[in-house]
């Protein structure tokens, strides 16, 4: 990748964005607008429509109809696996477009968001495209008079809340198989990264998804979340962000139409290292940046340490070189390893935490301070915490920062314990050259996923869903295809 092309992108204008409702661009019903800030510089970067609740309405009532026409369900397969393949080939082809934009508006490092962003996307819409013609219904073992079947059949209108980190592809791992199954959707982008995928929602209408199918709405959480979590006529709900957010949804369920709600959620992952690890030297640098890449705005990342006492105070020190190694700074930069933190009020909830966590006893080993103030923008050093109780605020509750908390063990069964004890469970990992110690571990740890001998990486065959507060149901893999179908049983009497 060249990094001249990358600077003459970002030296361009970006245009305001609207809603985008039946296949049009729409401003808000009452023409307001917020201003979209860079965290790379603190600078006004444009402005997004600031959507009303009857927008939102508009929406629903747009992707209502849409379904209810059967305009898309009932398209052939081959026709729907068409228009989400071009699809997919139209993101590719405005790939550093989209990345540059994603980053200009969340701060995400370039290297990383080129990877994981439009690219990750397009190929999660091509596995669900491949996927949809090969999605059977089932007739049931039944008596010779009786024919049992069991259709899957599209749920009707889903609406979808995404977060700021990772938009892009966070918002096609709920698309791409709520479209493939023939569903129609509003999609409610954080207000903190709506740009990257609005404009990835506008190449879907141009490779051909009818108008209406497809829908998204701008603007804060409070009021256009809300209309579509309270709406009557969204069947259901698949949100990721933060958990409190995800509590509304549950509440919004309840006082309308019990709406499925699934909700992948913060995690408090525990990294868990043996003394016998195969490469202590690479088990550190990939430590570093299981916690550190994206600058910890990640909801996977390892941010419990737990080492094994024996190894502790080498094993930090590496941690700290490694972490210290790691470039921090213009999130446009290829050499860019750790980028800029979203909002300056997510910085300054992350300098709160690291406070509390050394008045609670913690030992601020590396960072845990601001960085290049000079640019305007939010940017924080790697921080390592070394002697964190396993009930300290540091090793309970999520930062989503690069924050690592270290606590020393003795004993498997005590990393275990220490490791099981947060209302999280959404990641983890082992270090260890024991081959019954990895599978013993990987079972005792309560989590969605956990990996052995390496951290992150996991690509779109596995399914990635939390456990206990970290949330429900699976985004990826085919498993993911159970949140948009409902099952229907016919049973006839021959
Ligand atoms: P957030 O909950 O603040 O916002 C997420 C989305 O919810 C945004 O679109 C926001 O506008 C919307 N929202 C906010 N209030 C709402 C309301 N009252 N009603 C309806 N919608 C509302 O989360 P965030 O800060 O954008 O994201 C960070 C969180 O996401 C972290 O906790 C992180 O761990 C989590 N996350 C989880 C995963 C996962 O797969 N489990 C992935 C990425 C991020």
């Amino acid at each position: 990748m060249d990094q001249t092309k990358i600077d003459t992108l970002r030296a361009q204008p970006v245009p305001c964005f609207s809603h985008l409702i039946d296949g049009q661009q729409v401003a808000a019903s009452d023409g307001a607008t917020m201003e979209v800030l860079s965290p790379i510089d603190g600078q006004a970067l444009t402005r997004i429509a600031r959507g009303t609740a009857t927008d939102m309405e508009r929406a629903i009532t747009s992707a209502r109809a849409a379904f209810e026409d059967r305009r898309w369900a009932d398209q052939p397969p081959a026709a729907r696996k068409k228009v989400l393949m071009k699809w997919a080939d139209l993101i590719e082809a405005d790939a550093l477009n989209l990345a540059v934009l994603g980053v200009r508006d969340n701060g995400t490092e370039i290297s990383m968001a080129l990877k994981a962003e439009p690219g990750s996307a397009a190929a999660t819409i091509r596995y669900y495209a491949e996927a949809l013609d090969k999605i059977y219904g089932e007739i049931a073992p039944t008596a010779g008079d009786i024919l049992g079947m069991i259709h899957k059949e599209p749920v009707g209108v889903v609406g979808a809340i995404i977060p700021w980190n990772f938009p892009m592809m966070i918002g096609a791992w709920k698309l791409a198989p709520a479209l493939a199954m023939g569903n129609s959707v509003v999609l409610k982008p954080s207000e903190m990264a709506s740009l990257s995928l609005m404009r990835m929602a506008e190449l879907a209408l141009e490779a051909g998804l009818p108008p209406g199918v497809l829908n998204a709405v701008t603007g804060e959480g409070a009021v256009v979340g809300e209309t579509l979590g309270l709406s009557m006529d969204v069947d259901v709900l698949v949100f990721t962000g933060s958990g409190q957010t995800g509590r509304r949804l549950m509440e919004y369920a309840a006082r309308s139409n019990l709406k499925r709600v699934y909700l992948e959620l913060g995690g408090k992952s525990p990294n868990i290292v043996f003394a016998d690890a195969p490469d202590l030297t690479e088990a550190a640098k990939v430590t570093a940046a299981g916690i550190f890449r994206n600058a910890g705005q990640v909801c996977v990342a390892g941010s419990r340490l737990l080492v094994e006492a024996s190894i502790h105070d080498a094993f930090v020190e590496e941690v700290v070189k490694a972490a210290q190694a790691m470039r921090v700074g213009d999130p446009l930069r290829l050499d860019t390893q750790i980028g800029a933190i979203n909002s300056e009020a997510q910085l300054a909830r992350n300098l709160q935490c690291v406070a509390k966590a050394e008045a609670e006893g913690g030992q601020i080993v590396t960072g845990g301070q601001r960085l290049l103030p000079e640019t305007g923008g939010s940017y924080m050093a790697p921080t390592i915490v070394t002697g964190v109780t396993p009930d300290a605020t540091l090793a309970q509750e999520e930062v989503f920062g690069p924050v690592l908390a270290v606590t020393p063990f003795e004993t498997d069964a005590e990393a275990l314990r220490i490791a099981n004890a947060t209302v999280y469970g959404l990641a983890g990992a082992v270090w260890t050259s024991g081959l019954s110690r990895a599978h013993r571990i990987v079972r005792g740890v309560r989590t969605g996923v956990m990996h052995v001998n390496t951290y992150g990486g996991a690509d779109g065959t596995v399914p990635l869903g939390g456990v206990g507060q970290s949330g429900n149901g699976a985004d990826k893999s085919l498993h993911a295809i159970d949140k948009y179908i409902n099952l229907k049983t016919a049973w006839m009497k021959l």
